[in-house]
């Protein structure tokens, strides 16, 4: 693709007239595609004119809400790069944030106009705020966008002038930003509408963030650009999201692992009339073949279709195509104009199908670099292009690819290597388990053994022997759970991912009590 984004997404836009492109499913705002595009081009003249200019970084703060792509395509068009900004960042973070990107101005809301205001004063070079809906003090962006200036003209170079600059999850190490071109973040669109088409007639629920990269195409972008409608909703909550799928006839969700839990196990999933779903698309952690089973069962779809991806791969290089007869558990096949290796960790060899390896891939949608960290991105992308994941995996020989786990997260019981998500998926089928979360911690000998941390069902009685015993019964010796804590919840990010750095730092203070 070499258009910039929002002339590939927009494209159809002003000719759809009232269609519905976005929806708010708390307050019933809704945004029709003609007028979304006018507004993005309004609000890029008041933007440019207030001084947004070509390699800019605008800041913006925000949950899930209609008027966040307008921001997004506006700046676009004035060709500054959207650095989006995790709603919950304390403004310290946010600071920090500001300064790495270089972002002057921010775009954020009334609720959140505390911390972006703290942020801004630690930061120190921030021109301006400007506010999605109305707060004292400052512009508000709907009267920016109401001006007679004209809208701006740029040239972009789609190869090489960013987009978009997420900063990554922060999942294993501190957050870096990923410098994301047009070109990558367009040309994802592309590849992932080879296996996933959509059109008018389609209701996406964007309940995951629009600040990630998974939400930014897959609930943004792609929906947009295909006539769907996007009913937005800011926040994961069970009986609002059902409701929401209800009310308004979804018919295309895309889940993170928590809420596949959720959808499989809770009582509340039989109250609710699901049966406008067509699909599911699961990514962005591991999940259990058996899990994605029992969802899809629940919810009468014929099966739960999984997608691999990172923030550095603009964010998909598999899916698994609607349809296609996939075995169960894999993320998918590889994405047209993609390509892939698995790495031997031990040789640096490339591995045949059906061992284990780290993921290598290449292809137009690998990200330019972290900005302003040359090792980082070197560590990351080597001379050819490779970019190494990470992540280990397993290939069939049909070309279905298996995530086991992250290289990073791997225990090393006595010289085994016993990857965490195996053992929480087990956990899970366990009846009295709500959630689990395992990490390798050291034993009084210097041995590195897999803890769990497990959540009880309400009301279940399980002890920390009934666990053990469990996973002794189903696992190789040397794969055992040693070691039981119980606890009221996994920390986990917004995207599900099991927060291993916070339950090691747990280990760490009990362990020098
Ligand atoms: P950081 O890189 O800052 O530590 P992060 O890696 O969690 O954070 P993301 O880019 O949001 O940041 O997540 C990508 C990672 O998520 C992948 O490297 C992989 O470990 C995991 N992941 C994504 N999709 C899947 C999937 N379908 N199955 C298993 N793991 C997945
Ligand atoms: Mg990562």
């Amino acid at each position: 693709v070499t258009e910039p984004v929002h002339s590939y997404v927009l494209a159809g836009a002003a000719a759809r007239g009232d269609h519905p492109a976005l929806i708010d499913a708390t307050d019933g705002t809704t945004l029709g595609y003609a007028r979304l595009d006018h507004l993005s081009r309004r609000l890029a003249a008041g933007l440019a004119a207030a001084g947004l200019a070509k390699g800019d970084v605008l800041a913006l703060h925000s949950p899930n809400s209609v008027l966040f792509p307008v921001v997004c395509y506006a700046a676009w068009r004035c060709g500054a790069a959207v650095t989006t900004v995790h709603p919950l960042a304390t403004a310290e973070e946010f600071a920090g944030q500001l300064a790495d990107s270089g972002a002057r101005r921010i775009v954020t809301v009334a609720a959140l106009l505390d911390t972006a205001r703290d942020a801004a004063r630690r930061a120190g070079h921030v021109v301006e705020i400007l506010v999605c809906d109305r707060a004292d003090g400052h512009r508000s962006l709907l009267d920016l966008a109401d001006t007679t200036a004209p809208e701006p003209d740029i040239a972009l170079d789609p190869a090489t002038d960013l987009a978009v600059l997420p900063y990554s999850s922060g999942t294993t190490g501190s957050p870096k930003g990923v410098m994301l071109t047009h070109r990558s973040v367009a040309t994802n669109l592309a590849q992932l509408d080879a296996f996933l088409t959509g059109g008018p007639d389609d209701r996406v629920l964007a309940v995951l963030p629009f600040f990630h990269m998974y939400g930014l195409t897959a609930l943004m972008n792609a929906p947009l650009r295909t006539g769907a409608t996007v009913v937005v909703l800011p926040r994961f909550d069970l009986e609002r999201f059902l409701d929401t799928i209800q009310r308004y006839r979804i018919t295309a969700v895309y889940a993170a692992p928590p809420m596949v839990l959720a959808l499989a196990k809770h009582p509340l999933v039989d109250r609710y009339d699901l049966s406008s779903l067509k699909y599911l698309v699961c990514a962005a952690a591991p999940l259990d073949a058996h899990l994605a089973d029992a969802c899809a069962r629940r919810l009468g779809l014929d099966s739960l279709l999984q997608a691999y991806g990172m923030t550095e791969l603009s964010p998909a290089s598999h899916l698994v195509p609607p349809g296609a007869d996939a075995p169960p558990g894999t993320v998918g096949r590889l994405l047209p104009g993609t390509e892939m290796r698995l790495v031997s960790l031990a040789t640096g060899e490339d591995l045949p199908p059906g061992e284990d390896g780290e993921i290598v891939l290449r292809g137009p949608q690998v990200m330019k670099g972290y900005l302003g960290r040359p090792e980082a991105t070197d560590a990351m992308i080597d001379a050819d292009g490779w970019l190494h994941t990470g992540d280990i995996g397993r290939m069939d020989t049909d070309g279905w690819l298996y995530v086991v786990d992250r290289v990073k997260e791997l225990i090393k019981y006595k010289g085994y290597q016993v990857a965490p998500a195996d053992l929480e998926a087990l956990l899970l089928t366990h009846d009295d388990i709500a959630d689990a979360a395992v990490i390798g911690v050291t034993d009084t000998d210097g041995n590195e053994i897999p803890k769990a941390y497990v959540v009880r069902r309400p009301g279940a009685a399980l002890r920390a022997d009934d666990v053990l015993t469990y996973v002794a019964g189903r696992v190789a010796p040397y794969k055992r759970v040693r070691r039981v804590e119980f606890t009221d919840t996994v920390p986990r990010a917004v995207t599900g991912k099991i927060l291993r750095r916070e339950l090691r730092a747990r280990e760490r203070s009990s362990t020098a009590r």
